[in-house]
């Protein structure tokens, strides 16, 4: 016999991005049941970096803590071509002011993922691990999904399903999205080390080559250090290849005295970039690598999937709660896949400038590209749009359906923006509830009468932050009452200068639920 379960939302996959949409719906107090092949969290520590935005998510939670106890930030990037500095940016000044984490945190893959499996355990929820989807049997009016476990299967009946299960999703393949891309020529290479060098280990270094590239990132552990690169063309087809075999040809690329004392993990694979040109069919939902995937260059990878599922689990909540209308899951695909494209086009670029062997490409990189970095990394105009695109936080939602502003005043933030940060007075611990928030930004707070009223007013629950007009608000171009519509992702949703109902409910009811 079957065994049959029924819950609100089925997640397939307990990587990184599986977990974090378990963490959110439990937030809402959603019901889900989470499967995944493995054993346990993933003993490989594949991505490393955390951005800051990722951090941002962290805080909310309540666990940005035990991430940075167990990580090591990185302070420092610097350019390297045959032994030469070629450029240097000191990450953790360059986005001082832009976020409470103005570098970027090293805590492996495998952390993020025990992390997250424990953050559920201390909640009581259980993670279905050695569960392995087979087969969807109906998507379009509710989920009907087929689970293996120890040569059993059960039945999982749910509202909606998130398919987490990575790169070479089976409920992508069943579904038959499309994936299209290409896979890279170059072999690369990943080895875990720990190793002596006479520079900091807080820096992480890339070393564009004639021959190769190399990437060196600083890992938890004294001296420990990622080290990634392109695979020498003669070692393509070599079997039981090992770093032993190419450790000469990195330290030549580098051109720098390092000791290598020991190797952890060694891996060689082929880097492809692919992307889906939709989130969703039906009542299924793709996210992180399941929908895209692309070079490791920039350490995007797991955070995407990681802001992926944080967009869509509220919206999922909001709909199973009754508050919005399924046309609310919209706007994840609205919301996600333009950035799924851009990084896409972002990180194949920047990887072609670092690894292509056409000889155009050979002549940029070697005499202009590294030539311009010092003062190019230098100009005090673009390291803060370093900071900005390698942390996640320059990505907004303007002009998307959820995104509105009616203000009058000359603000300098906008709908769909990220929530502003002030490095005096940062408001963010003040947005951790599972919610939308709505800011009052004023020189005196409402009446209690009035908040109860403007409470009332929305179709969903709110909270209601009070913020001083400070000098903070007013560099920001507030010179007068303005209330912010905050999404339960720190996201701006809606601005107003007065809370004028008509307004409000014109823009909300296209996707959220009016009783009265
Ligand atoms: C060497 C390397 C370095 C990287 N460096 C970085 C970095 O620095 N920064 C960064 O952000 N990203 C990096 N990445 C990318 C990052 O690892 C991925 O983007 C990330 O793992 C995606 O998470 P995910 O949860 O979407 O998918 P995955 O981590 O692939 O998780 C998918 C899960 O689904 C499970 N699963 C698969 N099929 C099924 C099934 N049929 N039934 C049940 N479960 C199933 C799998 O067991 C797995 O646990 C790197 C990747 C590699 C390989």
């Amino acid at each position: 016999m079957v065994k049959v379960l029924t819950t609100q939302v089925l997640i397939i996959g307990a990587g990184p991005t599986g977990l974090m949409a378990a963490n959110q719906l439990s937030r809402f107090g959603i019901d889900f049941i989470i499967a995944d092949t493995k054993s346990g969290p993933t003993k490989e520590s594949r991505a490393i970096a955390v951005t800051a935005r990722s951090l941002e998510i962290y805080q909310q939670m309540g666990i940005v803590q035990e991430a940075i106890s167990g990580g090591k930030p990185i302070t420092f990037f610097n350019l390297y071509s045959n032994g030469k500095l070629k450029g240097e940016v000191k990450i953790g000044e360059i986005g001082k002011g832009l976020s409470e984490f103005s570098y970027m945190l090293t805590f492996e893959q495998s952390k993020n993922e025990e992390l997250l499996a424990y953050q559920l355990v201390r909640q009581g929820k259980v993670i279905y691990w050695n569960y392995e989807f087979i087969e969807l049997k109906e998507h379009k009016e509710k989920i009907r999904a087929v689970l293996s476990h120890d040569h059993e299967f059960t039945e999982v009946n749910a509202a909606y399903l998130i398919a987490c299960d990575g790169a070479n999703s089976a409920v992508r393949q069943q579904l038959n999205f499309s994936f299209k891309g290409g896979t890279y020529s170059h072999k690369f290479f990943v080895a875990d080390t720990v190793m002596k060098w006479n520079l900091a280990y807080n820096r992480l270094i890339i070393a564009p080559g004639d021959q190769n590239f190399c990437a060196f990132l600083p890992l938890y552990s004294d001296g420990g250090y990622r080290v990634i690169g392109t695979l020498p063309k003669k070692y393509f087809n070599k079997e039981d290849i090992s770093f032993q075999d190419i450790k000469r040809i990195v330290i030549n690329t580098l051109g720098l005295d390092v000791e290598f004392e020991s190797v952890h993990w060694f891996s060689t694979y082929k880097l492809h970039h692919r992307g889906v040109d939709h989130f969703s069919d039906g009542r299924v939902f793709l996210a992180g690598d399941s929908s895209h995937i692309h070079s490791p260059a920039g350490g995007q990878g797991m955070n995407t999937g990681l802001q992926d599922a944080y967009n869509l689990c509220w919206k999922l909540a909001l709909v199973l709660q009754g508050h919005a209308k399924p046309t609310l899951l919209n706007t994840y695909n609205e919301e996600r896949l333009p950035f799924a494209k851009w990084l896409l086009q972002f990180t194949d670029r920047g990887f072609n400038i670092m690894t292509s062997d056409k000889w155009f490409v050979k002549i940029f990189r070697k005499y202009i590209a590294l030539n311009f970095a010092k003062p190019v990394l230098k100009n005090p105009w673009i390291r803060p749009i370093i900071f900005k695109v390698i942390s996640q936080i320059w990505y907004s939602y303007h002009s998307r359906s959820l995104s509105k502003s009616v203000s009058g005043q000359r603000l300098r933030f906008k709908a769909g923006d990220r929530l502003p940060f002030f490095s005096e007075g940062n408001i963010y611990p003040n947005f951790t509830k599972a919610s939308f928030h709505l800011l009052h930004v004023d020189f005196t707070p409402l009446s209690v009468e009035l908040r109860a009223k403007i409470i009332m007013s929305f179709p969903f629950p709110i909270n209601l932050v009070e913020a001083d007009l400070n000098h903070s608000w007013k560099k920001l171009g507030v010179t007068r009452e303005l209330f912010i519509l905050v999404r339960p992702d720190n996201y701006i949703g809606f601005i107003s200068d007065s809370l004028d109902e008509i307004k409000t409910r014109k823009h909300l009811e296209k996707h959220f639920i009016y009783r009265i």
